[in-house]
């Protein structure tokens, strides 16, 4: 006998096959080549068509297989399964984020309530910019140089996020992101990190980063 414990109710908490899968790609604001010469239209495509696609995918495929395990009381993958779902999920988030905060006509500094956050959380821009340019430089294999919402200190922060779901303050909520994995600049980059960094930095859509500041202050987590 299965003596696995199996809770009520379970039998509904099992995604049906034929439900359409949960994510999706969202599509671009922007066609492949709308940041030539800065940013590669190869680069955008590959970034966009082959990683991004495939977090989407692996996202689908971890709730699929996660409600597969529920309904067979079968757990021994748990640990795999719950991995696979914070890794796909997290870069399923992260690049769909990433390319909001790019736009062609991106570039130049926050203004409004945005610029003045940044001065008052981080005492300048200048400030706030090597911070995160130091985290994108020195970050160790993959990851993530992430602007983000402290609700519970109610302040931005700058994270250094690993892969796409490690080293995270739990809670926060990312408005600005930069990836550095080596897909995102090595095409034509090669090595130079900082090269792609100020590519971002001239092609960043403040505008949207604006919006996502003021939408996160109004996201408590009831704490
Ligand atoms: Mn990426």
């Amino acid at each position: 006998m299965n003596t696995a414990v199996k809770s009520e109710g379970s039998a509904e908490s099992a995604r049906s096959p034929k439900l359409a899968p949960l994510y999706a790609l969202p599509p671009l604001q922007y066609k492949y080549d709308a940041f030539e010469p800065a940013l590669s239209a190869e680069i955008v495509d590959l970034h966009y068509n082959a990683h991004h696609a495939a977090y989407v995918k692996g996202a689908n495929k971890a709730i699929d297989d996660l409600a597969e395990a529920r309904s067979t009381s079968r757990f021994d993958m748990i640990g795999q399964l719950e991995r696979n779902l914070s890794f796909n999920f997290s870069g399923h988030v992260l690049h769909s984020l990433l390319w909001r905060n790019l736009s062609p006509t991106g570039g130049g500094k926050p203004e409004g309530e945005l610029a003045e956050a940044i001065e008052k959380y981080f005492g300048s821009f200048a400030a706030f910019k090597a911070q995160i340019n130091a985290v994108c430089q020195s970050l160790q294999g993959s990851g993530w140089g992430a602007l983000c919402w402290d609700p519970l200190g109610q302040q931005l922060i700058v994270q250094e996020i690993h892969d796409h779901h490690n080293n995270i303050c739990t809670g926060s909520m990312p408005i600005l992101v930069i990836d550095m994995w080596e897909h995102a600049y090595y095409l034509q980059f090669q090595q130079e990190k900082a090269k792609w960094v100020d590519t971002f930095w001239e092609l960043v859509d403040w505008k949207d980063v604006a919006r996502r500041y003021a939408t996160v202050q109004k996201a408590g987590i009831g704490l």
